[in-house]
């Protein structure tokens, strides 16, 4: 008998370890926050994960990133995500894909998921991706970190869920959808800039701050939301912020809107959505 998920079969019980060990995920970006999660589910017993990152590891990384090492160097990520699931549990599927989220390799890989879990840097590329998600009728789970301002007086981060009705991190206001799709076009946000005079992309860069227990609460509220709605413990939160200056853990009350674009409209109709036109 196989006796390493015992200790989960105790929480959430024979089938709920069996939940998990049929469903496939999607990470989309490996890096501060997706190696926590890719661990996290590997050791939860998920069954299949698809793993998208177009980056290679850099010595910035080396702060925060788990299950690396200096020796890693100048290695794909997802790559690397691929090793830290095969370590842990050698009989999960994996699939990597050293590309960009908008191309047809990670498009098919979101479309054969359960769900997708985004950990991305970039605004523009979280509008992409939870388009893409809601086209294929996926479960949407946005992990984000944020430490606004030099001085570091708020720092924290959030997840948001987006299972069928909950609302998305478009229609509950979470990023701006003019400046998300401002990022995607460089020329827009070149003119946005001039007229402006400051990159208004200037926090959500990818190189801001990052500090690995940061990230470790935030993945960590993510993977238990996703953990607790699979096995059926109850329903993931749809919002979750995370405010470390404060040591706390709020929960939104706000309700979605009833009807949006990005999640309830296009939800699993791929055609009709046109995310093709996302793909560079
Ligand atoms: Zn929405």
């Amino acid at each position: 008998v196989d006796t390493r998920f015992d200790r989960n079969v105790r929480f959430f019980g024979r089938e709920g370890q069996e939940r998990l060990t049929a469903r496939t995920l999607a990470v989309v970006g490996i890096g501060g926050l997706g190696t926590h999660v890719v661990q996290q589910c590997a050791l939860l017993g998920f069954g299949g994960f698809s793993l998208i990152d177009h980056e290679r590891l850099d010595t910035t990384n080396l702060n925060r990133y788990v299950g690396v090492g200096p020796d890693d160097v100048g290695v794909q990520k997802a790559e690397l995500g691929g090793r830290i699931v095969r370590a842990i549990n050698p009989a999960a599927k994996v699939l990597t894909i050293n590309g960009r989220l908008q191309s047809s390799a990670a498009f098919a890989a979101i479309r054969a998921a359960d769900l997708v879990i985004a950990c991305l840097d970039t605004d523009g590329a979280r509008l992409v991706c939870a388009d893409v998600a809601a086209a294929a009728g996926k479960p949407y789970v946005d992990v984000a970190t944020d430490i606004v301002s030099e001085d570091a007086i708020r720092y924290g981060g959030r997840i948001v869920c987006s299972f069928l009705g909950d609302g998305c991190i478009i229609c509950r206001g979470i990023i701006d959808r003019d400046a998300a799709r401002n990022e995607l076009d460089p020329a827009a946000a070149l003119a946005r800039n001039a007229i402006y005079g400051v990159p208004r992309a200037v926090m959500h860069d990818g190189i801001g701050p990052a500090v690995v227990s940061i990230n470790g609460v935030v993945a960590s509220l993510a993977v238990t939301e996703i953990m607790l709605h699979i096995t059926g413990i109850r329903a993931a939160r749809p919002v979750l912020t995370y405010r470390g200056e404060l040591g706390s853990v709020l929960v939104s009350k706000d309700t979605a809107p009833a009807r949006c674009y990005h999640c309830s409209d296009i939800f699993g109709r791929w055609v009709e959505a046109g995310v093709d036109k996302y793909l560079m």
